[in-house]
């Protein structure tokens, strides 16, 4: 049995594809609830805003409670604050612009903003993305929410903020200043701050190039599951990088 306080999990290819609970996580994780264990989902979506979360969560059956959901919505309403940011231009999501609006009061317009955030907007048009270019052709920044290029669904892979980002990218030849997703500097802050620094905590996720970045970047244990991106599932247990490597959620979370 092992001494781990903080769980912080991915979503999307770790406990679920879509509503499709992966190898019934969910009974494993409120076992863990009940143990006293504290449960994070640490997503890099950001096509759902919080609201979304908690009750997708609760409709499958998870504990969960507004602070113990993580997403990059979090830390840019952080750090919209810090920085006294009044006036963005968002491609994003029309709940994802409400949460900023509602939590930070800033403006979305694409008439003089300080900066441009380019979400996973599922409501993306043409138009957007032309207002989005003209505006950093003439030299406005441009953050993204989060660098993952495809979304894992049951239909295949999709594309979310960084394809978009690369597509913006490739029309203006300006790169993004920085994004507030996993595995960036402005996400590692956050979880520091948030997540109780004096106990263990491990990070589970299907991306070695955010989930166990991120985890590593946090001084955390990390696990790889074979259910998302990653899929070699041959050695369980196999440490790669002082990564533990296992086929499912369910099956690592079985050891604690
Ligand atoms: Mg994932």
């Amino acid at each position: 049995m092992k001494d781990i306080d903080n769980i912080i999990l991915d979503l999307d290819g770790t406990v679920y594809v879509d509503n499709k609970i992966i190898n019934k996580s969910d009974i494993e994780i409120r076992r863990l609830a009940k143990k006293g264990k504290s449960i994070y989902y640490l997503t890099n979506n950001t096509s759902k805003n919080t609201k979304h979360y908690v009750n997708k969560l609760n409709n499958l059956n998870l504990p969960v409670s507004t602070n113990s959901i993580i997403s990059p919505i979090h830390v840019m309403i952080d750090w919209i604050k810090k920085n006294n940011i009044k006036c963005v231009y968002i491609l994003g999501v029309q709940e994802l612009i409400d949460e900023l609006k509602e939590k930070t009061g800033v403006a979305n317009s694409s008439k003089n903003p300080e900066l441009i955030i380019v979400a996973f907007d599922k409501e993306l048009t043409y138009q957007k993305l032309e207002t989005a270019c003209e505006l950093i052709n003439k030299g406005v920044p441009y953050y993204l929410t989060h660098i993952d290029i495809f979304c894992p669904t049951l239909k295949g892979n999709m594309p979310d903020c960084g394809a978009i980002g690369m597509l913006i990218e490739k029309t203006t030849g300006k790169k993004s200043i920085n994004n507030f997703g996993k595995p960036s500097d402005l996400m590692t802050d956050y979880i520091n701050k948030i997540v109780d620094k004096d106990h263990n905590k491990i990070v589970v996720g299907d991306r070695i190039h955010t989930d166990i970045e991120l985890g590593k970047k946090i001084g955390a244990e990390t696990v790889l599951v074979c259910t998302g991106e990653y899929q070699n599932s041959k050695n369980d247990n196999l440490k790669i990088n002082n990564t533990q490597i296992y086929n499912t959620l369910t099956d690592y979370l079985l050891t604690i």
